[in-house]
């Protein structure tokens, strides 16, 4: 039998969602960074549309490739399948080590520069699910969060700028006298 190899942007996002779930992340948990990331500028933004945020970012195959590779390094990293000293570094999760940042940034980067400043914020101030990955997956616990904790942090990154884009938007588009084309963000 042939592996299968594509996917449609719907077998992504559930593939995504499950494997997240499995971690013990729910999107919720994601929509509600975003949502406290960017209710801080915008009074008016609903938690619904932080959902369906996340929820699409996660049907993009770039991010799905990501989100799948991250949660197998921390899996294998759990099981000590890597060999010294990278095991060591990722098990540890050494502050210096950068590569979990780098495909944080590469996701945040699918909504530009505010994207991934807002990825910079949540990374160092860790709200919500990202501070409890953070602090359940150091050195001494069993579980390893190396990757995760980035993974998440740039999903709510990218739902939070997805979020002002479409505010900006829907500000945009008041002129009664103008018609719009509706755009996919
Ligand atoms: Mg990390």
């Amino acid at each position: 039998m042939v592996n299968k190899l594509i996917f449609s942007r719907e077998e992504m996002f559930k593939l995504n969602r499950d494997k997240l779930r499995s971690r013990g992340v729910e999107i919720e948990d994601i929509a509600k960074i975003a949502f406290f990331q960017q209710s801080k500028y915008n009074k008016d933004i609903s938690m619904s549309t932080c959902i369906e945020s996340v929820e699409k970012i996660l049907t993009y195959r770039d991010i799905f490739h990501i989100v799948q590779l991250s949660i197998d390094i921390d899996i294998l990293t759990e099981k000590k399948m890597f060999s010294a000293p990278i095991q060591n570094i990722m098990e540890a999760d050494l502050g210096m080590f950068g590569i979990d940042e780098i495909l944080g940034l590469n996701i945040a980067a699918n909504y530009g520069v505010i994207g991934q400043t807002n990825f910079g914020d949540i990374d160092v101030n860790k709200p919500g699910i990202v501070k409890d990955l953070n602090d359940h997956g150091k050195l001494g616990s069993k579980n390893c969060h190396t990757f995760l904790d980035d993974v998440v942090g740039a999903i709510a990154a990218a739902a939070s700028t997805r979020v002002a884009q479409i505010q900006s938007e829907e500000q945009a588009e008041k002129n009664p006298n103008v018609t719009y084309i509706k755009l996919d963000i």
